[in-house]
């Protein structure tokens, strides 16, 4: 007899007691009729509050009691069903957290990591680049110090730093991040690859003196230079530059991922806990593959999401650029009871089914808001 989903719960885990609740992460916590237990991640932009109870109030009693290896259809029926919520935030990453968990329940029940069942992994130790923010209100001197810490301690493949700033200002320093693209690549001299981030904080204009800079100093690429909403502004900075531009993880659906690559953009980066969850994912890298446009996913923290992206990533053929490694902190590293962060400056997947991950069930209880 196939098993059947008896319980779907969505819930906040609180990392570091007494912070703001925004800075929580979303699970889901998907468990079957005979005892099998699936974890999923939800975006956690706002604490993933808003995707969380998208789950516990519509998801959940829409997939309870089917079956979890039905998950594309499952996904795709909450998808059509909660469309007019507005299919772009906290419904794609609802659905992307449901995802996750059926396909780590789905690893579980037919015993096989998910890599596998995605068709293999070209490799199961991947190289990272270390994504170092908030950068747009430090000295350079700060940015500096900033980058040298992480690169010293993580032995990356690449590092990028990000602004991280206040969306609603533009061109606001470009002199101070001009100092700051110059000062970075001093550190680390010529042969270490540098990515720049800015967060959307371009205009037009301001995007192409940025990046003549970082195209005279060898940086690999440069991120989203401008509002990520500006579609064809990012397509043509994108044209416009020989630097490879890359945009993306602020593209929810397959369709939006698309427009952005028919605008102009080369390489894209689609968060798996925002948009389609590991089904998802593989519909992007197949897009990305047809386009010929260089895939390479969105991360911020590591956690059960990170996990589904490396399974997903494993399976790519052409891995142009190493994976993201944002949040360093390690204070996620409490939810499981193996360490899930880079080793000798990789990220490895082990042969367990599922993700692979072992939660501690009694520190989740712990921390569930
Ligand atoms: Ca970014």
């Amino acid at each position: 007899m196939r098993d059947t989903i008896k319980s779907v719960e969505a819930f906040q885990l609180e990392w570091i007691p007494g912070n703001s609740r925004l800075t929580n992460s979303g699970w889901v916590r998907i468990a079957t009729e005979a005892g099998v237990v699936g974890y999923g991640e939800v975006s956690p932009m706002m604490g993933g509050e808003h995707s969380i109870d998208i789950i516990n109030r519509y998801v959940a009693p829409m997939v309870v009691g089917a079956d979890p290896l039905d998950h594309a259809v499952l996904y795709d029926k909450a998808l059509h069903k909660l469309v007019k919520l507005g299919p772009e935030g906290a419904v794609t990453g609802a659905l992307a957290g449901v995802d996750i968990a059926l396909w780590d329940l789905k690893g579980k029940l037919l015993d096989q990591p998910i890599y596998k069942l995605l068709g293999g992994a070209w490799r199961t130790e991947l190289p990272f680049y270390s994504s170092v923010g908030g950068n747009q209100d430090t000295t350079v001197e700060e940015t500096v110090a900033r980058v040298e810490r992480r690169w010293r301690k993580e032995q990356p493949s690449a590092i990028k730093f990000r602004l991280d700033g206040d969306r609603t200002r533009q061109d606001s320093d470009i002199p101070g991040d001009i100092a700051k693209i110059r000062a970075v690549r001093a550190l680390v001299g010529n042969d270490m690859p540098l990515a720049f981030d800015a967060n959307n904080q371009y205009s037009i204009s301001g995007a192409m003196q940025v990046g003549r800079v970082l195209e005279d100093l060898g940086y690999a690429w440069f991120e989203e230079p401008v509002q990520h909403y500006h579609v064809h502004a990012m397509g043509e900075v994108a044209q416009r530059l020989s630097i490879t531009v890359s945009a993306g993880e602020q593209s929810y659906t397959t369709q939006a991922l698309v427009d952005l690559i028919r605008s102009g953009v080369r390489m894209v980066q689609p968060d798996i806990i925002k948009m389609g969850g590991i089904t998802g994912l593989m519909q992007c890298a197949a897009i990305c593959f047809a386009h010929g446009v260089e895939f390479v996913p969105h991360q911020t923290q590591p956690g059960i999401g990170h996990m589904a992206n490396l399974h997903v990533l494993s399976t790519v053929m052409h891995m142009t650029k190493p994976a993201e490694y944002a949040d360093a902190s390690g204070r996620t590293d409490i939810a499981f009871t193996h360490p899930i962060g880079p080793e000798n400056g990789r990220f490895k997947l082990s042969e367990r089914s599922g993700l692979g991950l072992d939660v501690n069930e009694e520190e989740i209880a712990r921390r569930r808001v």
